[in-house]
């Protein structure tokens, strides 16, 4: 029969499994640390299985799975000489979640499982430590008629309030035990007119209320959002661990802490963390004391005059000290670990790949090879690509005039801009409104997720390096300022203080999350530093892919940027982005609304030495690297005057009235433009505009040569082609140019012609195609867009919906639909190939700088993949990461 329940101990019978798939992370890794021997509190895990289970069989707990609890809990008893619901020495467990990959926060947990109105007692008495065990009792009866009885925390916290304000105190601490006596009645009140029943006191009762309140936060709202975000599969489920409780809240010689084996945001090889003497592990995160430095070091760098670990309990630090590095070794990863002392005990929590920002995930990646704890390919397959996107970003300009009006702790780096928001609903109403944001908050807590996601960055009042806030922005890659206690917010008023500063909601501000600034108004920014452990990777990673890497680009500023960034040619130059241009665009609207050749063909004299100029000014940059230039494709409406005034304008410089041009405008108008008169279907209607083109190209070539700067080959691409008689005849129009232009300049000019595939027509027809084209460039946007019939303009009202209902896993438009979009590149290569073996094949959809579709286009061998400057390193990365996972 299936097992279901997992023990671990060090000291029985020892699980034979270790897999996350069954025991989710917190599970598999409290097991490997008991198997190492490790001091872990007893317990066992639930496995992931009995939450599908559960689901499907409405939401109840298989009674084996309850027998084996049941069985289990005796063996924690056993070791830990204590008994569940005993009146003398009673056991108490910790309930946990625990899916696959930690989800941090989303999940529920409940602590202190098994005390009711007698067992307090006993522990008071074993203890000898009244308030101790009255406080474990009340935050036992919060956290569980929260999680498992479904009532609002705030009924309890307002209670607590209110008593201090009448107690005259500030700190929960200075409550004593009778204090507490009273507020747990109170409580009880509450459950009692909420549920009407009384607080559960049966501690079986208690721990079935427990397992199936964690499997049912699974569903919770805020845990599927994190799913969504994260692209978390919502059928993996999450474990339930139930493990003996040790308290880091019983007096001087206790302590409770999160530690990093490295320092998660600049990746240092240093150990990085907070701890609280006297006090449970939701204290360090929640942002009510503040926490401890773990080392004397970085006590002194932050300035604090607060007692480090490594002084106040010093035995326990090297302790501490030596399992890290014993798990570093065993994970050969950063590790990010709970602890609890216990009158002078150490305890292992919890341990897990530590979360991390970019900077440190590449530098500890290096440095882990350097001290040969993983190879360079694993370097590569340990990095997410999508991170780097942060690394990619200006940072802030030191020579930029700053007004800073608040410092707080550099929780997670970068640097954003943005109006100032109170609320995650008002940062995701103003993303929808491609405004920038910043979310403004006391401290964070899961249900702001949303917002935080939708913000550009995130600060908080209060919290630490490891508050809710700070975990999560670093996990997302975006700015955070945490824990910053100069600046007093008031959300009714949505207004926050700093010093003399009054901030309204609406007001921009700015963040460097890595020096923990706050800025008023928007500060400028400069290019990142892209040396050093950066480039190793990319070295790396040039090292092991085959797929080349090439831009989008049009402007000599993007191409020198993506240059810089390690681009290996022009994948895709819209020629028709350079017309947007303030002085072109007269020129260009002439040409559209001309009825005539003649007119048409002067507008268009005007527009060759601008586009002649541009290509030298790319053929520069370049440097003998090749270009593809696409031919103008978008439907021409885009280009027409919109306003009275261009209307005027472009009616003077043509000579006609007004009216002239409204009809002309009328007549152009197209019901479908995305299906209408755009790409080579311009070019055969109109083949003096193709020409113009080509001729400024090899004009451009011409003098690139007498300037004797480094020729590169053109690649000339015709777009939107469905049949071989378009490109036949357009190949022709670039044939017969080339010759004028090399006989009219004594040049020999070197070209390849090909054509985008983004029809289903163009990819099925591949063979026919590919006897008039050098290459094919799959030009995956139009592609997803024919092939679904979504229009990519208008997909975004409608895609969620897809997405909620299971239809995507992800939105098409951004990682290519493999099975029917891919199908179609597939038939395509093959045909193509068939036909002339040495077609050269890429992609230029957004498609190109997508990591898993990068993975896509090395399993269907595309010669290279063309991408936005800002993601050619991330495509440089995926591509080796696809050719090392190919090979696996
Ligand atoms: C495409 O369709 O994928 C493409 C690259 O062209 P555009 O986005 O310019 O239509
Ligand atoms: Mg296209």
């Amino acid at each position: 029969m299936e097992k279901l329940v997992f023990r671990f101990n060090n000291k029985y019978k020892q699980i034979s499994i270790n897999d996350k798939k069954i025991l989710g992370g917190k599970g598999a890794n409290l097991s490997l640390m008991a198997k190492l021997g490790l001091p872990v509190p007893p317990g066992f895990t639930i496995s992931t299985k009995v939450c599908e289970y559960f689901y499907n069989n409405n939401k109840k707990i298989p009674k084996k799975v309850l027998k084996e609890s049941y069985k289990e809990i005796k063996i924690i008893e056993n070791i830990t000489k204590k008994k569940f619901g005993d009146l003398n020495n009673p056991l108490l467990v910790s309930v946990r979640s625990g899916s696959r990959v930690s989800m941090p926060g989303m999940m529920d947990t409940i602590l202190n499982l098994g005390l009711n109105d007698k067992t307090v007692i006993a522990l008071k008495n074993k203890t000898s430590n009244g308030r101790f065990a009255k406080d474990s009792y009340r935050r036992f009866i919060q956290m569980y008629s929260n999680v498992v009885l479904g009532i609002e925390s705030y009924f309890f916290e307002d209670l607590i309030e209110n008593y201090k304000l009448t107690k005259g105190v500030l700190q929960d601490t200075e409550l004593e035990e009778d204090d507490w006596d009273g507020l747990i009645q109170n409580f009880k009140d509450i459950v009692k007119e909420k549920t009407k029943k009384i607080f559960p006191q049966d501690v079986n009762e208690q721990l079935r209320g427990a397992i199936g309140a964690v499997f049912l936060s699974w569903n919770s709202k805020r845990a599927k959002t994190y799913r969504k975000i994260n692209y978390i599969p919502h059928h993996w489920g999450t474990a339930v661990n139930i493990q003996a409780m040790v308290f880091g809240n019983m007096g001087e010689n206790c302590a409770t802490g999160v530690a990093f084996t490295r320092n998660p945001s600049t990746g240092k090889k240093e150990i990085f963390g907070e701890y609280l003497i006297n006090a449970q592990g939701e204290d360090v995160v929640a942002g009510t004391r503040t926490p401890q430095h773990i080392t004397k070091k970085s006590k002194v760098g932050a300035d604090s005059k607060k007692i480090s670990l490594e002084e106040s309990m010093p035995k326990i630090f090297n302790q501490l000290k030596k399992i890290f590095s014993q798990l570093e070794k065993k994970y050969r990863d950063m590790q990010d670990i709970e602890f609890t002392v216990e009158n002078n005990n150490l305890w292992m929590l919890q341990t897990r790949s530590g979360k991390r920002t970019a900077k440190a995930a590449i530098k500890i990646a290096v440095d882990m090879v350097n001290e040969k704890l993983i190879t360079n390919k694993e370097a590569i397959l340990r990095i997410d690509p999508n991170i780097l996107d942060t690394l990619l970003h200006p940072t802030l300009d030191e020579k930029a005039e700053k007004k800073v009006i608040a410092t707080g702790l550099p929780a997670s780096p970068g640097a954003a801009s943005g109006k100032v928001t109170f609320s995650a609903e008002e940062a995701e109403r103003l993303k929808e409104q491609m405004q920038d944001s910043i979310l403004v908050r006391v401290e964070t807590s899961p249900e702001d997720i949303n917002g935080m996601h939708a913000a550009k960055g995130i600060l908080t009042a209060r919290g630490g390096m490891t508050s809710h806030a700070a975990v999560v922005a670093r996990g997302m890659g975006k700015p955070c300022v945490s824990g910053s206690s100069e600046i007093k917010i008031d959300y009714t008023k949505k207004i926050f203080k700093a010093g003399e500063h009054q901030i309204k909601e609406g007001d921009i501000i700015t963040i460097d999350g890595g020096s923990g600034k706050v800025m008023l108004g928007k500060v400028p920014t400069v290019k990142p530093d892209i040396s050093g452990d950066f480039s190793k990777i990319m070295s790396w990673s040039d090292k092991f892919r085959k797929l080349k890497v090439r831009t989008n680009s049009e402007t000599p500023a993007d191409t020198k940027i993506a240059r810089d960034f390690g681009a290996e040619g022009i994948g895709l130059c819209r020629t028709e982005h350079m017309f947007f241009d303030e002085k072109r665009i007269i020129s260009v609207r002439q040409m559209i609304l001309s009825k005539t050749l003649d007119d048409r063909k002067e507008a268009l004299a005007k527009l060759l030495p601008y586009q002649k100029n541009d290509f030298v000014e790319i053929f520069k940059i370049m440097n003998g690297l090749p270009v593809t230039v696409r031919l103008l494709d978008p439907p021409l409406h885009e280009f027409l005057p919109k306003t009275d005034k261009d209307i005027n304008d472009i009616a003077k410089e043509l000579n006609l009235s007004q009216d002239d041009i409204k009809s002309r405008i009328i007549e152009l108008h197209e019901q479908n433009p995305m299906l209408g008169h755009r790409g080579c279907r311009l070019g055969i209607s109109f083949p003096e505009i193709y020409q113009m083109q080509c001729q400024a190209i090899f004009e451009a070539l011409a003098e690139c040569k007498k300037k004797k700067i480094k020729l590169v080959i053109p690649e000339i691409m015709i777009p939107l082609v469905s049949t071989a008689a378009e490109i036949q005849i357009l190949r022709n129009l670039v044939d017969e140019t080339a010759k004028k232009i090399q006989k009219q300049h004594s040049v020999k000019i070197k070209y390849y012609v090909g054509t985008m595939i983004e029809l289903p027509r163009a990819a099925i027809r591949a063979k026919d195609i590919a006897k008039y084209a050098d290459f094919f460039s799959f030009g995956t946007n139009d592609l997803t867009q024919t092939t679904f019939g979504i229009s990519r303009d208008d997909s975004g009202k409608f895609l969620n919906d897809y997405v909620e209902n299971k239809i995507f896993n992800k939105d098409p438009f951004v990682s290519i639909d493999e099975r029917g979009v891919g199908e179609l590149i597939k038939v395509a290569t093959e045909r193509g190939r068939l036909e002339k073996k040495s077609l050269k094949l890429g992609i230029c959809g957004e498609h190109g700088g997508d990591p898993s579709s990068i993975e896509f286009c090395e399993k269907t061998k595309l010669n290279y993949v063309s991408c936005s400057p800002y993601r050619v390193p991330i495509a440089r990365l995926s591509a080796a990461q696809a050719f090392l996972k190919k090979k696996k």
